[in-house]
């Protein structure tokens, strides 16, 4: 399997063919013209460095990275990176895309871009991780910066590489500019110009949008029951922030395996051991079960929070839920999709209930820019704020227009923001 190319392909096929997909189903709710969607179809930039690292052993490898801007015409580029042997250009150009569309739809002045490093940093020593996101922050140079291109953290990435990626950056600038550079990159540690919740921010993000649809359909999240697949930095958060909030989280999967518990998993409990083993294997207070057994738990609510193309056609009809929340980017293919809405399953679109990350960086910039430390309760609230206008747009939106899906219609208040604008502000020349 190569490591990149504009073609790869996995099991679904082209993850921007199906990105593509969603977008023109969008477009085609609000009529979008062919010249705004032949702009739209495609990133403005890619990025692909190959850089090499001199490893504990002393030989040198070379690694690829990526490092995709699709569009920046509401506010700089602004997007993770994805540190992953997966990692692929294909990949990326759909992730960008999407952050696009985040950040129109939550109404937040940021385009958007996606990059990464196509390698396991799992295999790596820390030392080694350290210079591998330095020489890759290197090599990226002028192509990122704190009003131009904003990384931040992704799958794999975390806020220890965002320092590592600020510190990089500001040492190649002039000494005056040094503090002006912080906002380079969001995500950081709360010590060295981070944000108050922007750690738990996609997670918290994941449970406002779950509340606003429980209020929208008369549903008691209080007593609710969930799945979920995946316990990183997202999965996690949203299990702990639904359990404070009454719910049980009877199932969860993550790569080395599945556990499911019929009275409920503590929450708290399952992130130490996670923390301390690096998996939920081997967990002693819930049973071992098959990781396909995930998606037929019986439950209310089942939440993808780890990679895309996870709920399939040969999973989508084993799935009891009212609703499937995508915490990760583009877990349901379009098939799946079909299935789910002939089935009559709610599904949240990856663009709204992801979206808190990037809205906390956004808060996190706004702070560096302006030497402010907003405190948790604040930052709670306007996450809040703005997810919930988001939401209220969209079912505003498919009331309107009829549409029979959510994402159709997050994607048309996405693209009749970035229509507006590019009507506005026309082609130059
Ligand atoms: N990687 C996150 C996402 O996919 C956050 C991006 C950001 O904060 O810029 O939304």
């Amino acid at each position: 399997m190569p490591s990149d190319g504009e073609n790869m392909s996995n099991d679904h096929g082209s993850l921007f063919a199906t990105a593509l997909t969603q977008f023109n189903r969008g477009a085609d709710l609000i009529g979008l013209s062919d010249d705004l969607r032949q702009i739209l179809s495609q990133p403005k930039n890619e990025i692909i460095v190959n850089f090499p690292v001199k490893m504990d052993d002393g030989r040198f490898e070379v690694f690829t990275g990526y490092r995709i801007q699709h569009n920046n015409v509401l506010g700089p580029y602004k997007g993770g990176v994805r540190f992953s042997p997966l990692v692929n250009l294909d990949e990326v150009k759909a992730l960008a895309s999407w952050m696009t569309w985040k950040s129109a739809l939550c109404d937040i002045p940021f385009g958007g871009a996606k990059g990464g490093i196509s390698f396991d940093p799992h295999r790596c020593s820390s030392e080694e991780l350290e210079r591998v996101v330095r020489r890759f922050t290197h090599s990226l140079g002028g192509n990122i910066g704190p009003d131009y291109d904003i990384p931040a953290p992704d799958l794999g990435s975390n806020s220890q590489t965002m320092v590592w990626m600020m510190d990089t950056y500001a040492n190649s600038t002039g000494s005056s500019e040094r503090q002006n550079v912080k906002r380079v990159v969001t995500g950081k540690t709360l010590e060295t110009g981070g944000s108050h919740g922007r750690e738990k921010a996609t997670g918290q993000g994941v449970v406002f949008c779950l509340q606003h649809w429980a209020d929208e359909v008369g549903f008691d999240l209080s007593s609710a029951t969930v799945a979920l697949q995946g316990w990183g930095n997202v999965g996690s958060a949203t299990g702990r922030i639904l359990q404070v909030h009454g719910a049980k989280v009877l199932a969860v999967s993550d790569h080395a395996g599945a556990i499911a518990d019929q009275d409920g998993i503590d929450a708290f409990d399952l992130t130490d051991w996670v923390q301390e083993n690096g998996s939920v294997k081997g967990y002693p207070n819930a049973d071992w079960i098959e990781p396909s057994d995930l998606w037929s738990a019986d439950v209310d609510i089942l939440i993808p929070a780890a990679l895309e193309n996870q709920i399939t056609a040969d999973n989508a009809n084993d799935i009891k839920a009212k609703v499937v929340v995508e915490a990760a980017n583009g877990p349901t293919t379009l098939e799946a999709e079909e299935i789910l809405s002939e089935k009559s399953v709610d599904v949240l679109p990856d663009i709204l209930v992801n979206a808190g990350g990037v809205i906390v960086s956004y808060f996190e910039w706004l702070q560096n820019r302006s030497a402010q430390r907003w405190d948790l309760d604040d930052v709670d609230h306007r996450l809040r704020e703005i997810l919930w206008a988001a939401a209220d747009s969209v079912v505003a939106l498919q009331k309107d227009r009829e549409s029979s899906s959510r994402r159709d219609a997050a994607y048309a208040v996405a693209l009749q923001r970035l229509k507006t604008v590019y009507n506005q502000r026309g082609i130059f020349p």
